[in-house]
C-alpha cells in the first residue's frame, strides 16, 4: 500500500466466550502493513464486563501503533444500571478517545428493547456532542440478513436471520437513528460498514446532505463492495464527492486469520482501476472505485485524524487500576465472569 494507512475500526474478541487471547499477533500484522494508527473498539459489554479495560491496557500497552481506545456502555452486566451519562464521565477519565455503540445491531437492538433515540441515551449523547467525542455506530446489517432466501444455514446458527418477525426491519432501526441524530445533530458520528447502504446511492447521498457530521466507514462485509460494484461510476462519484467523510477500516480482530489481506481488501477496492478484479478474500469478482490520489489519502489518513483529534489521550493509569481492583471485588464469585477476573488478574492486577 503506498497510502499511509489508519485503521478507524479494530476490535479483541470476546474474553468473556472463555476465550483469552493476546493481540500482539494481530496487531505486529496490522503495523507490517505500513499502518501507524488505529482505533480498538470495546464491544457493548453483555457478559465481558472487561471489554473498556482491555482496549485501554493494550492503547497504554502496544508500542508499535498509535492507538485510540473507543469504550462502549454497560448495557447488560453488573454496572448496567449505572446512568449513561455517569458512564460517559468515567469513561473519558480512563483516557477513552470515543465511544462504540453496537446497540443498534438488530440482535442487541432486540435484546435491549430500545434504541439510542430512547430518552435514557439522551444525556450521555448531548455531552458527546458538546465535547466533539467521536462516536462509531454499527447499526443494521446486510440486507440479506432479513431475507429466509438468501440466508446460510451458519447465520441462522449464529442468531444473524432477522427475517422471523421479532426483529426491527433495516428501516426501523434507521429511522431510530435519524430520530438520535435530530436530536443531537453536532454528533461526530462515524455509521460503521458504509451504514449498509452500498444498493441505495440515493439513500447514502441524502444521508451525507441531511447531516453534515455524518461519516461512513469501509469495514467489510463483502457483500458492500459487490454493491459498489453494480454501480461502479455512481459509486467513483460520491467517493469523489464525500472523500472528506468516508474513513479506512477493516473490523480486524484477534480471531481473525487473515489481517493483511484485509487491508489489501479495502485499499485495492479504492484504488483499482474499474475493470473486474477477484477480492483477495472471500474471492468474489469485483470493480475498483479507481479514485483519486487526493481521495484516497483523505479516505485512508486524513480524515481519521480529523474524526479522532491529533494525539491520542493519555490512559489514567491511576483510575485504570482502581477500576480494575473494584471490578475485581465485584465480580469475583460470579462463575459467569470468571475469565473476566482471569483476564484482570494476569494482565492488570498482578
Ligand atoms: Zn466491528
Amino acid at each position: 500500500m503506498k497510502q499511509r494507512i489508519a485503521d478507524a475500526h479494530v476490535h479483541l474478541e470476546d474474553v468473556a466466550e472463555g476465550k483469552f487471547r493476546r493481540p500482539e499477533k494481530m496487531l505486529d500484522a496490522i503495523a507490517s502493513k505500513g499502518v501507524t494508527d488505529l482505533s480498538l473498539l470495546a464491544y457493548m459489554p453483555f457478559s465481558d464486563v472487561v471489554s473498556n479495560l482491555r482496549v485501554l491496557y493494550w492503547k497504554k500497552n502496544y508500542k508499535k501503533l498509535r492507538i485510540r481506545a473507543f469504550g462502549s456502555f454497560h448495557e447488560c452486566d453488573i454496572y448496567k444500571d449505572v446512568p449513561y451519562e455517569k458512564q460517559y464521565e468515567k469513561l473519558m477519565d480512563l483516557g477513552c478517545d470515543g465511544i462504540k455503540f453496537i446497540q443498534m445491531k438488530p440482535d442487541r437492538r432486540k435484546v435491549l428493547g430500545k434504541g439510542l433515540n430512547d430518552p435514557s441515551y439522551d444525556k450521555a449523547l448531548s455531552a458527546i456532542e458538546e465535547d466533539g467525542t467521536p462516536v462509531t455506530i454499527h447499526s443494521g446489517d446486510p440486507e440479506s440478513f432479513w431475507d429466509i432466501n438468501c440466508v446460510e444455514p451458519w447465520m441462522i446458527e449464529r442468531g444473524w436471520f432477522y427475517g422471523d418477525g421479532t426483529y426491527l426491519s433495516c428501516e426501523e432501526l434507521y429511522a431510530e437513528d435519524f430520530k438520535m441524530l435530530d436530536k443531537h445533530p453536532k454528533l461526530s458520528v462515524t455509521f460503521a460498514h458504509f451504514f449498509f447502504l452500498s444498493n441505495k446511492i440515493d439513500e447514502a447521498k441524502r444521508v451525507m446532505e441531511t447531516y453534515p457530521n455524518v461519516k461512513f466507514d469501509l469495514t467489510p462485509g463483502w457483500e458492500m463492495y459487490l454493491g459498489f460494484s453494480k454501480n461502479i461510476d455512481g459509486w467513483q462519484r460520491f467517493f469523489e464527492d464525500y472523500s472528506d467523510r468516508i474513513l479506512f477500516g477493516t473490523d480486524s480482530n484477534d480471531e481473525k486469520e487473515n489481517i493483511g489481506d484485509l487491508y489489501d481488501l479495502v485499499y485495492t477496492a479504492l484504488t483499482h482501476d474499474k475493470s473486474e478484479y477477484e477480492m483477495p478474500i472471500w474471492k468474489h469478482t469485483v470493480k475498483g472505485l479507481a479514485l483519486s490520489d487526493g481521495a484516497v489519502k483523505k479516505i485512508c489518513f486524513d480524515n481519521y485524524v480529523r474524526f479522532v483529534g491529533k494525539e491520542p489521550k493519555p490512559v489514567n493509569e491511576k483510575l485504570l487500576l482502581e477500576t480494575a481492583e473494584k471490578m475485581h471485588s465485584d465480580i469475583k464469585d460470579d462463575e459467569n465472569s470468571a475469565v473476566c477476573a482471569k483476564w484482570l488478574e494476569e494482565m492488570l492486577l498482578k
